[in-house]
């Protein structure tokens, strides 16, 4: 019989997943002594005594039965002098010691079934609890202040355990042993109904009675686990135009919640890996194809052949439908464009008192902010639109380590922030657009919470090359603050390198096709194919799309028609064609004769090799969309057109001297325009522009000898072009990849630039 005590240090995500009561039950079932504890560094310490046969069957159990939710990144052994000094084994009081890197703590996950049930069991003690959790459930991330992971360093602090939740809390058998989140009816969290002035509203049963003003066609605002949504009826049109009309959202599509996935199939379609992904414990919002008996409100997502569906993910979003008939709610993120979400009940008044009718509140603080994730599937690929709840802050797990430890700050639109340490790559939650104080100081507090949840010691700092981003001014300023190397990106290098290091690959020909990024040229890029290899911190941009007009700038993005007009523009009488569409132009018949005065003067106009402006173009030439009311709206309407289109055009793509010739696919769109269907001149387009893309990078592949082939960006989240790309590119025999788990669009941008500063040698 062998004696042994031994530390033992397990870094990764294994504070609030249960992980110190699973090693407590390990522990004793392997008859070992010492005890078990969380640390400051989000990682865990154990301390054994016991024999050595005893301590290696723990080891094995550690990782092979580990909870569902626990990530173990590493396990460090140092054996210890021997000894007895412990007469039993024990969860010990955390310390708030940082030793080590790397680990993070958990997303928000889910309502798990257990805690389901019990919600519905009339005879449990947490029967119709809206926030009842367990250690395999409930809101992680936008609870915790600090670390280590314990009640008094979360918004958990301020309600304090009744004595039945502390008998589940302090009972190793229970499944309820040291969960942070234990609450009850009693003790925890209260929810409650206002006015939209904020006057309490007496109600016995709050979140039902919100669930029928829904019904009834009011808008409530409703705080969840990381911020505030704003509700409504989906099967009227009535409180959806109202919605749209207070939110100043005129076309951007709502997501919705839905009371099941029974209820999504009845207006959806619905597959496997999607009914997967929207019944996984991250729950994001899932772009679903609408069906032919799609029976809610055209207002949801007006114009696009598909909707953002998720199913509920807390109690109380599965109670506001116990007493109606409404098979959705749209859930949409209660913050005014360019603004973070609103995480405050004074806040939330002040802000949305104009904009709802009722207030679902509850008492509990929101630490952190959090929107809502959102997929879509491309056949079995699962393509991140925003990877936010449910996700972030997990780590993206790299097959390298990077040369030292980087902060990425992205671009401007759709933004996040990025911490990589050693072959991890800690995204943040979704920032939204940074383009004021108070979303640059929520992407700043997001990039340093992060850095100080891994304990990272960061060496330089990455943005965008663009000179006036508020994110290249804030990485400036973090730089020169703390002594950080400053690393500017290009933007489209910034989204191949991402998908290069995803994959492990070693060299590729990257496609990277999105609205705007700033060129090493200081023009404006969107249709490039680039050669970047990981032995060299630079890249080469080998081929675009054409170079097409932006007359008037950004009023051209905002307008496809003078987009479309800007390349027509001499080829094709378009002066008669403008007339006719004048109502277009928010000033008219006026605006398109001094527009048209403007075309033949041009001499110092903008020109772009963006692909999303020459998808906006036919956009306008087939009459799908006029005016960009959102980001991207112009292309996503012209995918939805496309959806059900053939290729009746057949064009063989124009490709002279690495630049694919766009003006000749607006062209041939402009003169079929009455003889063939706008679904089938859609869908001419995106085969047009994927095959010639494809063509180009083929070429370019072989040229270097390349082997293989990429795509990003967010034109990358289009479903046609991805797969026609995707078919010429595997039918020639090369790799085709595209991401797993980085957003395509700018999302993905912070993750692409750390990834340059950490990798390359400067
Ligand atoms: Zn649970
Ligand atoms: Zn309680």
């Amino acid at each position: 019989m062998t004696l042994v005590r031994m530390k033992i240090r397990v870094t990764g995500i294994v504070q609030g997943v249960g992980f110190r009561p699973f090693v407590y039950r390990i522990a004793t079932e392997n008859r070992l002594k010492g005890y078990v504890k969380n640390k400051g560094d989000a990682g865990v310490e154990i301390l054994l005594e016991g024999e050595k046969e005893n301590i290696r069957c723990f080891l094995k159990d550690l990782k092979e039965k580990k909870p569902p939710l626990a990530q173990i990144y590493e396990v460090i052994q140092a054996p210890l002098k021997r000894g007895k000094k412990y007469k039993n084994f024990s969860i010990q009081r955390s310390s708030a010691e940082t030793e080590l890197s790397g680990s993070v703590i958990p997303p928000d996950i889910a309502i798990c079934n257990e805690c389901l049930k019990e919600l519905r069991d009339p005879e449990d003690p947490r029967h119709e609890y809206f926030f009842i959790t367990c250690t395999n459930c409930g809101p992680r991330c936008t609870i915790i202040e600090g670390l280590p992971y314990d009640r008094e360093n979360t918004t958990m602090r301020d309600f304090p355990m009744c004595s039945f939740c502390k008998s589940e809390y302090t009972n190793p058998l229970n499944r309820r042993f040291h969960a942070q989140t234990v609450a009850c009816q009693k003790c925890g969290p209260k929810a409650y109904l206002t006015t939209k002035k904020g006057e309490l509203i007496k109600n016995k049963d709050p979140i039902r009675e919100a669930g029928k003003l829904l019904s009834e066609g009011f808008i409530v605002a409703i705080k969840g686990y990381g911020g505030f949504h704003v509700a409504t009826a989906t099967t009227k049109d009535k409180p959806l135009t109202r919605l749209r009309k207070v939110k100043h959202r005129e076309h951007k599509p709502f997501a919705i919640m839905v009371r099941s996935l029974k209820t999504i199939k009845t207006f959806a379609e619905v597959s496997m890996k999607e009914a997967q992904v929207l019944t996984s414990y991250m729950r994001p919002i899932v772009l679903l194809d609408k069906s032919e008996n799609y029976f809610l409100s055209d207002l949801i997502a007006p114009g696009l052949h598909n909707i953002g569906v998720m199913l509920p993910y807390t109690g109380l979003h599965y109670m506001l439908f116990d007493q109606v008939d409404e098979p959705a709610f749209v859930m949409t993120s209660a913050n005014p464009p360019n603004q973070p979400i609103i995480n405050d009940n004074d806040e939330a008044l002040r802000r949305l008192g104009e904009t709802v009718d009722y207030f679902l509140f509850h008492d509990r603080q929101i630490a952190h902010r959090c929107d809502d994730s959102v997929v879509r599937l491309h056949d079995h690929r699962q393509v991140f639109l925003r990877r936010s709840r449910g996700y972030a802050p997990a780590p993206i797990v790299l097959s390298e380590k990077s040369k030292r430890c980087t902060v990425g700050l992205g671009g401007e639109l759709n933004n996040t922030g990025c911490v990589l340490l050693g072959n991890k790559a800690f995204i943040s939650q979704h920032i939204g657009d940074v383009e004021n104080v108070e979303t640059r100081d929520f992407l700043e507090k997001a990039t340093r919470h992060l850095i100080h949840l891994t304990n990272s010691r960061v060496e330089a700092v990455a943005c965008d090359l663009h000179p006036k981003f508020t994110t290249t001014k804030l990485a400036h300023d973090l730089a020169a603050e703390n002594d950080w190397q400053l690393i500017q990106v290009q933007h489209h290098y910034a989204h191949i390198e991402a998908l290069m290091v995803e994959h492990n690959v070693k060299e590729i020909i990257g496609v990277c096709c999105d609205g705007y990024g700033y060129g090493l040229d200081g023009e404006a890029w969107g249709g490039e194919i680039l050669l970047c290899t990981r032995d060299f911190p630079s890249f080469e941009r080998l081929a675009h799309l054409q170079k097409q007009p932006l007359i008037g700038g950004d009023l051209a993005t905002r307008y496809p028609l003078r987009v479309a007009t800007g390349i027509l523009h001499k080829k094709v009488d378009v002066q008669e064609w403008l007339l006719q569409n004048h109502k277009h132009f928010p000033h008219g018949r006026k605006e398109v004769e001094i527009f048209l005065h403007q075309l033949d003067k041009r001499n110092k106009i903008v020109e772009t090799t963006s692909c999303g402006r020459v998808l906006d173009a036919v956009a306008a030439v087939l009459g799908v969309c006029y005016e960009r009311t959102y980001e991207g709206e112009p292309a996503l309407r012209l995918e939805s057109a496309a959806i059900k289109g053939k290729d009746v055009l057949r064009l063989k793509p124009l490709i002279n001297g690495g630049i694919l010739d766009t003006s000749r696919l607006l062209l041939e769109v402009f003169e079929n325009r009455e003889k063939y269907s706008r679904a089938d001149l859609a869908y001419s387009a995106h085969v047009y522009l994927a095959r010639g893309l494809a063509m180009l990078t083929i070429e370019k592949a072989l040229e270097n000898n390349v082997e293989t082939v990429g795509f990003s960006g967010g034109v990358a989240c289009n479903k046609i072009l991805a797969s026609v790309m995707r078919s010429v590119v595997e039918t020639s025999g090369l790799r085709f990849l595209v991401h797993k788990t980085v957003p395509a669009g700018d999302g993905g941008l912070s993750f692409g630039q750390a990834v340059v500063a950490g990798f390359s040698q400067f």
